[in-house]
């Protein structure tokens, strides 16, 4: 049955995370109904408390791994729960495997009840630890099934095929997103990834923990961009996979650097054991990104920090 009315309704699986918040709140924003699955695991209902009053959100704590019921209609799934830290999902391994296999087969099965659009938030981890760079949507990775990042890099691999399968089988209006480093406000302080732990060691004028030599890179987006690239790839009927991130590469020495001087910190770098198959580059080749989405990051690295940085100094409870 077609949809009646003008208004689009949205679920957000993980809406109480860093990244689903932020769409919720921009969903919200552009008119669309919203309901926010999260079983707050890693994420909390204090990242969503400013939305709570609006009468076009619903928040409904759930483990999609056990069941996702929306009543009515949906117009569009955006499938974002699981740990996506390092630090949580090391701590969490099976809850990320079924977050990414049990999961993803529940929020499929919802858009194909609802026909509705499905985008499944993946990852550049599905490229490992690559041996091609920048990597384009084509190379195929290179990961450890049985290494400690496993549980979250064949999740979401097994995730990608899954949405795929439902495609071709179940005809549902699928897209899929490798997403690239993304940071900004309502990161957790304290979630282990090198922005967060940066930035609240330089607040605190503690040695910032650089891993290794610091010599690996990563290429960061700010999380407005990023939410810009989400939507623009949900509007559209492109199946992906598409990269999102923002092609500007920097080591991790280079980035604890930036943050001791955008903060004016006295903090010094101490250097700490690098993690099992930590990968040594990271940087997404943007190109379909930019041609079928119209897409490209408008957010400077700079500018990103000192937002990020405004707002953990706006939250001293948090740091
Ligand atoms: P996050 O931990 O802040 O958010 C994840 C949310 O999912 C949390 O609110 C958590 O409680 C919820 N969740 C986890 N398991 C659940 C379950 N079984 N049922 C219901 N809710 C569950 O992480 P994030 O950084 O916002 O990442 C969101 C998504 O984007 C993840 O799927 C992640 O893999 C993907 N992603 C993020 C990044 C990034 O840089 N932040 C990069 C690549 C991919
Ligand atoms: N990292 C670091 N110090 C920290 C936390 C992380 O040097 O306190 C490093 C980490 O080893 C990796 C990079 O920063 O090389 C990015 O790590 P993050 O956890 O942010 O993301 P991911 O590894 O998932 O890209």
């Amino acid at each position: 049955m077609g949809k009646q009315s003008a208004t689009r309704r949205t679920v957000v699986t993980g809406g109480a995370g860093f990244l689903g918040s932020h769409l919720c709140e921009a969903l919200l924003a552009r008119g669309d109904e919203v309901v926010c699955l999260d079983n707050f695991l890693t994420g909390s209902p204090d990242n969503v408390d400013h939305l709570m009053a609006n009468p076009s959100f619903r928040l409904v704590r759930t483990d999609v791994t056990d069941f996702v019921h929306v009543g009515g209609e949906v117009d569009l799934v955006l499938h974002f729960a699981s740990p996506a830290s390092p630090i949580d999902y090391l701590r969490m391994p099976v809850e990320t495997l079924k977050v990414g296999s049990i999961g993803t087969l529940h929020a499929l099965g919802l858009a194909r009840d609802k026909g509705a659009r499905f985008v499944l938030a993946s990852t550049s981890e599905v490229y490992g630890d690559p041996e091609v760079h920048p990597q384009p949507e084509s190379y195929w990775g290179n990961v450890n099934p049985v290494g400690p990042r496993g549980v979250y890099d064949e999740a979401k691999r097994f995730a990608e095929a899954m949405t795929l399968a439902y495609r071709q089988t179940h005809g549902v209006d699928t897209g899929i997103l490798r997403i690239f480093n993304t940071f900004g406000p309502r990161m957790r302080p304290n979630d282990g990834r090198a922005i967060p732990n940066f930035i609240r060691q330089a607040l605190r004028n503690e040695p910032l923990t650089v891993a290794g030599d610091g010599s690996q890179t990563r290429s960061i987006c700010y999380v407005d961009d990023l939410v810009a690239g989400v939507l623009a790839l949900a509007d559209s009927a492109e199946p992906g996979p598409i990269n999102l991130g923002n092609p500007h590469e920097l080591s991790v020495l280079e980035l604890a650097q930036w943050v001791i001087d955008l903060t004016g910190s006295s903090s010094t770098i101490t250097f700490v054991d690098r993690p099992v198959d930590d990968p040594s580059v990271r940087r997404p080749d943007t190109t379909l990104a930019r041609e079928r989405l119209n897409w490209s990051p408008q957010v400077s690295i700079e500018d990103g920090l000192l937002r990020t940085i405004a707002w953990f100094r706006g939250h001293p409870e948090l740091v």
